[in-house]
């Protein structure tokens, strides 16, 4: 059993005032892992409050100075590698594919903050005024539990290039992760109060800091539903706001699509991450002259995903996050089964040789309709919706049907008619095939999904004010 008793304030682990616990659990097995000791409003405003002195010194910093931090930065998580994927490992119970990815992209955004520090320009001469592009002031981030490091290290990137300093709240579930993060990020030695990190309640912690008016910006990664919480909150003082909410991503698969090229990039899309990701593609939109045929290879391809622990290399999908999260797919499975829709994969209950473990069974459901709750709210597990379409029209047309726009997919092979039907697509951002991501392209949604964008100098940007000085 792992105690967690510390939070992260002006440099040095302290021992929070709260003094609330609250249990961790190892997701594969559903054995108690840990207690971590949470923060309270008090610990929140000690971190806002060494934030705020550590500002003035980091506002003055070159860009020179913040591209050697954030190179710190990168290198201190690098070499934490082993202990941060032995954390994301027990405590989140991700397939090995997904971990592999994890802490190369955790190291790879301070990589990436600076060569977009390098590149940016701060000044420059619009007529007879200069443009300075300053830090915004003191930021905020709250991050939620799917992919708990990563949030951390890009939020905290992007403070680090606009030269501000930040505190940041994780989810309170994903505590052993924060911890071994935030132990990387101290061996970089970035000057005191410009890092805080304070576990604790949302309501509680993330509270704290909306509603402070020391805090001039918030960056916020999680539900659609707490998006709408802190954007209020936020208001009151006018804070910056960035917001990635959740996703209800549609594929099109159009109808000159190769099925042995486009299943693997539609299962991937779909399951990522055990289906716990804001851009999952979890609407399918399949023509109806080849609805049979999708089908029949989606359900042979599916029935073959291996739900299990991180430790077995073969398994494609790992377990939900919690119980809570078990009973909320189990829940959205069986309304599924209600509205109409057939079971063409999976389904209720566990998968088989599973008994322990909040593991569910890769499902995909055919004959859905946009208009059934499966196709349009977010479920965050591994359960994918086959919806068919008459023509190009339609598919637009049904994929643009929803309240979210975060991340939508195209798969074909005629690579004009996907970039037309893109641009017609209400969706920050959109996949063409197995196209990677270019980190310096910005991320964020329209809608629901979100407002702001991070990345790039679209990200570094959220973090600055331009100040004009004529004459
Ligand atoms: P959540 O909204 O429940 O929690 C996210 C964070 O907000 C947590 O740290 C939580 O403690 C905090 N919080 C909760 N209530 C708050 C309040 N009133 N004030 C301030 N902070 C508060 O989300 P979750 O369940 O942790 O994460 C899953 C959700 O996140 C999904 O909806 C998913 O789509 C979304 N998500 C979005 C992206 C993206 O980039 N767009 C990425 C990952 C996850």
């Amino acid at each position: 059993m792992k105690a967690i008793d510390q939070i992260y304030i002006d440099g040095a682990f302290v021992t929070p005032h709260g003094t609330e616990r609250f249990d961790l659990f190892n997701p594969a097995t559903e054995e108690k892992i840990g207690k971590v000791r949470l923060g309270d409003a008090e610990d929140a405003h000690a971190a806002i409050a060494a934030a705020k002195r550590a500002f003035p010194a980091m506002r003055r910093t070159s860009p020179a100075e913040r591209i050697e931090m954030l190179h710190a930065l990168r290198d201190a998580v690098a070499a934490r590698a082993e202990a941060l994927t032995e954390a994301m490992a027990t405590e989140y119970g991700a397939p090995q594919s997904f971990l592999a990815f994890s802490v190369p992209y955790a190291a790879g955004v301070f990589e990436m903050a600076a060569r977009t520090v390098a590149d940016y320009a701060f000044t420059r001469r619009i007529g007879n005024t200069d443009v300075i592009m300053e830090p915004v002031g003191v930021a905020a981030a709250i991050t939620p539990w799917n992919s708990d490091i990563g949030f951390i290290c890009s939020k905290l990137a992007t403070a680090i290039a606009a030269g501000t300093s930040i505190v940041i709240k994780p989810s309170e579930m994903s505590a052993l992760q924060t911890q071994a993060v935030t132990e990387a990020l101290h061996a970089a030695g970035l000057p005191r109060g410009v890092l805080n990190i304070v576990n604790g309640y949302g309501h509680v912690v993330g509270t704290a800091l909306t509603q402070s008016p020391d805090i001039a910006k918030i960056s916020f990664t999680g539900s659609t539903a707490t998006g709408r919480t802190i954007l209020r909150s936020a208001a009151e003082t006018f804070k910056r706001v960035t917001l990635e909410l959740g996703g209800k991503g549609p594929q099109i698969l159009l109808d000159d699509a190769d099925l042995d090229q486009a299943i693997p990039h539609i299962l991937t899309s779909a399951f990522r991450n055990s289906g716990q990701a804001c851009i999952a593609g979890t609407r399918l939109l399949v023509p109806a002259h080849r609805y049979e045929e999708v089908s029949s290879h989606l359900a042979a391809a599916v029935s073959a995903l291996k739900a299990g622990p991180s430790s077995d290399p073969a398994s494609d999908i790992g377990p939900m996050v919690s119980a809570k999260q078990w009973e909320r797919v189990q829940s959205y499975i069986r309304l599924g089964q209600e509205e109409g829709a057939t079971l063409l994969a999976g389904g209720e209950g566990r998968p088989e040789g599973q008994d322990r473990g909040w593991f569910v069974r890769p499902t995909v459901f055919a004959g859905v309709t946009n208009e059934m709750r499966i196709a349009r709210e977010e479920i965050f597990g591994p359960v994918l919706s086959v919806i068919a379409y008459r023509d190009e029209a339609e598919a637009i047309a049904i994929a643009n049907d929803t309240d979210y726009g975060l991340q939508s997919y195209v798969l074909g092979t005629d690579v004009d008619r996907m970039r037309r039907v893109a641009r017609e697509l209400e969706a920050g951002r959109v996949v063409l095939n197995e196209a990677p991501m270019d980190p310096r392209a910005p991320f964020g949604g329209f809608k629901h999904s979100g407002i702001g964008r991070e990345f790039g100098a679209f990200g570094l940007e959220a973090f600055l004010e331009p100040k004009a000085i004529l004459g």
